[in-house]
């Protein structure tokens, strides 16, 4: 097969890619080791910065998400049992997000890309990715039982954290920082009505967090140790903790009902960097994970493939350079960005197995800090809205 992008990976990052340079004439192929289905049923993430809709809107795929998705103007916080404050991102940032999930989103992009006819190969296996030092690279891979390869002008790695791309990047070349969290986060997603707003929680069990995909599914949050399995929490389990752990004033508006989807996730800091090499390129969570209390990883994805896609459409349409060389300084000062912000939620919300009395004594002066002060709610705010894209 030969084609002018060759893409590791059909989450977010890849197809929406796939579908901007579609949009700009430029050639891809998309390879996706799952199945389209499993793909598809992915619960995920649900918060989109104003950016990242936007984007979303340029690739063509902005009606459902306007249609449906859910605009909120900020997010409540509560702690100490009884603390609950609004922190207005509209008035200090001037922006806004929106509420939406990640299997949608990944509907709506894999219905465009029907349309438009991008080839995307699934259930693919053995990726390999090589001369990603020439001008023409090239990704191999096996395919029911059968060996194939695409040969390429750039590869472009959207394969998530286990992906092989970045280790197609010699020895020496990639560095990586990592942290990790002593705890996890016990999701789970009812067709029930959410709460008006986001609300996350500080509480002496641990974070909690009521989210929303649409008017009548929620998604709710508790932080729980690393060992628990998804067996441990009955449905019921759950809701008993949730509650407890929430003010009353918001305990009492939650809505509670059998689970659909219920899961168990790590929380982790993580970059690999630099994000190119010669011809290969990382985009997404290929590149950086971020613990989800700031709400990031989706939107880094956006982030990448919108300064990605323009550095392509740059090379072919005007012979040009700047962006493609510039593409991983300016996508790692976003991620820097928000996994210092996602860092900062998450030590701000969450309760740590090794904190002493006086670590928790300041996580409590600064959460009342950030309820007393518009500073602190400004600056969070930015962040929260999403940094904007650089020019
Ligand atoms: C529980 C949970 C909650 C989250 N909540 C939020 C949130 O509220 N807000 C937010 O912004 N983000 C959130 N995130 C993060 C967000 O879902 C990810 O950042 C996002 O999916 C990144 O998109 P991606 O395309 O880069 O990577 P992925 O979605 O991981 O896609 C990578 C794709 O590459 C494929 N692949 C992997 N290996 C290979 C291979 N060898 N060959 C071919 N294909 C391969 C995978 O199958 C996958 O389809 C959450 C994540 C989780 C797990």
């Amino acid at each position: 097969m030969l084609t002018q992008v060759a893409i590791v990976g059909a989450g977010p990052a890849g197809s929406l890619l796939a579908l901007l340079l579609h949009n700009a004439g430029i050639e891809s192929i998309v390879v996706e080791r799952q199945t389209r289905q499993h793909v598809l049923s992915r619960v995920r993430a649900g918060v989109l910065e104003w950016g990242a809709v936007e984007v979303f809107r340029r690739a063509g795929v902005g009606a459902r998400l306007d249609a449906e998705g859910h605009v909120h103007s900020g997010t409540g916080i509560a702690f100490g049992g009884e603390h609950v404050f609004f922190v207005d991102i509209e008035r200090h940032a001037n922006s806004r997000f929106m509420a939406y999930g990640q299997t949608m989103l990944q509907e709506d992009l894999y219905l465009a890309i029907d349309q438009a006819n991008v080839q995307i190969e699934f259930e693919v296996d053995h990726v390999a990715i090589h001369d990603i030092t020439t001008a023409a690279p090239s990704v191999a891979f096996t395919q029911h039982g059968e060996s194939k390869r695409i040969d390429c002008q750039f590869v472009v790695g959207c394969d998530g954290f286990h992906g092989p791309a970045k280790s197609a990047m010699p020895a020496g070349v990639l560095r990586t920082y990592e942290k990790t969290y002593p705890f996890g986060w016990l999701g789970i997603l009812s067709e029930t009505p959410p709460l008006e707003q986001l609300v996350y929680c500080n509480s002496e069990r641990g974070f909690a967090l009521a989210s929303q995909r649409n008017p009548m599914l929620s998604r709710y949050y508790v932080q729980c140790p690393l060992e628990d399995s998804v067996d441990d929490w009955s449905d019921d389990r759950f809701w008993h903790e949730l509650v407890l752990r929430f003010p009353d004033r918001i305990a009492k508006q939650i809505i509670t009902g059998p689970s659909i989807d219920k899961s168990i996730a790590p929380l982790r800091s993580f970059v690999a960097e630099p994000m190119r090499f010669g011809t290969l390129f990382l985009a997404g969570d290929a590149a950086h994970i971020v613990p989800p209390t700031g709400a990031k990883g989706l939107n880094l994805a956006v982030s990448d493939v919108h300064y990605l896609s323009r550095a392509l459409i740059q090379h072919y349409h005007d012979r040009h350079d700047h962006y493609l060389d510039r593409y991983s300084e300016m996508a790692l000062r976003r991620v820097w960005g928000s996994v210092r912000f996602s860092w900062w939620m998450t030590s701000l919300l969450h309760r740590f197995p090794d904190h002493t009395e006086i670590d928790q004594r300041l996580q409590e002066a600064e959460l009342a800090y950030l309820q007393s002060s518009d500073s602190a709610q400004a600056a969070m705010c930015e962040q929260y809205a999403g940094l904007p894209f650089e020019d």
